[in-house]
């Protein structure tokens, strides 16, 4: 059988056409991902960030890759980015976290709201990987709900201060800028999306949350703003409108979040076909024993299903962007990423554990590579809009207005 990843671009290619340099670009992933299989695999042992994960990415001009060749980066469309996340998914979704938090809700929110100074200064040196980018929205009283965020701002003569806290950030503290969300300070409520530099005074990481299920190679932190200071100049689209802001990241997000998902599911089907070719009990090769083989056709399956709910999702999403002024396009795009990321984060949990059921004994102790995809994989379920809110999202999409389970 063709490698999956292979048969997957193959098979795009064919239905939708990638140019050869779309298709360059994907053999250079896919040489980078292979650079990065032993790094993943020893940080995860020693329960570290992969460091190097930004190393690899900056050298073969990886960091940069759905951001315009105007700025520095590779100007993929969504399709594209989203087979980049494929390959990388391959890997686990540590390395996913860094690449989506960095790329899609980091570099992408600039250039989808900054301004065109606000895009040459950040998204050529996020491309090169001068610039590391995290996204805080959360906060300890506010994660499904941003609107009961803390976080406030003044104004100053010069632009900004903003004071709060914000939890469970990934790239936290590795980030030179983060896209962060807060109200004015005693006035009616509307949130503004900033761009904070982590060298200004005030800011400080309170703590690496290492205390994680999985993940262990992803950076995640508790972050302390405490009247940082911030130029006018690094207000991110209009003030107030920072709520439109957060949702349209998180709407990037989540296709690379679903994307990489579709890479988990691939190794745990390669991992579960060497296993169930080269492991022998009751005298035959497990592989030969049905119900193993139900492992390995709802794996297959799993990861069938999800595949052209992304790619859909995908090219919904270049479609809205087409015609930014058509809302019914851009509504359809969110609930078709909701859906591709409801599914496909399920499907690849389930995945991992009929992998460690393939594995057997093996498969529980933490040095194996799919116990590893079940305990990172858990993540998805909950970042960047838990099942429950995809199910909302996805339920009201469906009944209409007025049924929109909460405002
Ligand atoms: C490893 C990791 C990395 C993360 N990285 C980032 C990051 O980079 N940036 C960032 O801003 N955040 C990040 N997050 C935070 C993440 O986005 C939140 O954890 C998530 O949005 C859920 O918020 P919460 O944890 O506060 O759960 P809660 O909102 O308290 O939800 C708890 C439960 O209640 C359910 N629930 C809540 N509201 C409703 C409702 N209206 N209807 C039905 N059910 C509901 C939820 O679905 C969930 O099951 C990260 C989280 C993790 C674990």
């Amino acid at each position: 059988m063709e490698p999956l990843f292979e048969s997957s671009v193959r098979e795009v290619s064919r239905l939708v056409g990638l140019q050869e340099k779309e298709l360059a670009l994907l053999e250079v992933t896919d040489r980078a991902a292979n650079e990065l299989v032993v790094s993943e695999f020893e940080r995860y042992i020693e329960r570290k960030f992969n460091d190097k994960v930004p190393e690899v990415l900056r050298k073969y001009h990886l960091l940069g890759v759905p951001i315009s060749e105007r700025y520095g980066g590779r100007g993929a469309r969504q399709l594209l980015q989203a087979l980049f996340m494929e390959r990388l998914g391959q890997l686990g979704l540590g390395v996913i976290t860094f690449a989506d938090v960095h790329q899609c809700l980091g570099s992408l929110t600039i250039q989808d709201w900054g301004s065109e100074e606000q895009k040459n200064r950040y998204l050529t040196k996020a491309a090169s990987g001068d610039a590391v980018f995290a996204y805080a929205l959360t906060e300890p009283e506010a994660g499904s709900d941003p609107v009961s965020i803390k976080t406030t701002y003044i104004k100053d003569g010069s632009g900004f201060k903003i004071s709060g806290e914000k939890y469970l950030i990934s790239n936290g503290s590795i980030a030179t800028n983060l896209i962060v969300f807060a109200y004015p300070e005693g006035t009616p409520k509307e949130l503004s999306a900033f761009i904070v530099d982590s060298k200004e005074d005030g800011f400080s990481v309170d703590m690496k949350l290492e205390e994680k299920m999985g993940l262990f190679t992803s950076d995640t932190a508790l972050l302390s703003f405490d009247g940082v200071h911030i130029p006018r100049e690094d207000l991110l689209g209009q003030e107030g409108k920072g709520l439109h802001v957060a949702y349209s990241a998180l709407l990037n997000g989540r296709l690379g979040v679903a994307a990489g998902c579709l890479g988990v599911m691939e190794d745990c089907l390669n991992q579960v076909k060497e296993r169930a070719t080269t492991r022998v009990q009751h005298g035959k090769l497990i592989g030969k024993h049905q119900l193993v083989q139900r492992h390995i056709a709802t794996i297959a399956s799993n990861l069938e299903s999800s595949r052209w709910l992304v790619y859909r999702a995908a090219m919904k999403k270049t479609e809205a962007e087409k015609s930014p002024s058509d809302p019914g396009l851009r509504l359809e795009a969110d609930r078709q990423t909701a859906i591709a990321k409801y599914v496909s984060s399920r499907l690849a949990f389930d995945s991992a554990d009929r992998a460690v059921q393939v594995f057997g004994g093996f498969g529980y102790s933490t040095v194996s590579p799919v116990a590893k995809h079940l305990v990172d994989t858990r993540v998805a379920r909950i970042y960047e809009g838990t099942d429950e809110i995809m199910e909302l999202k996805i339920a009201s999409s469906i009944l209409g207005k007025g049924f929109e389970a909460y405002g």
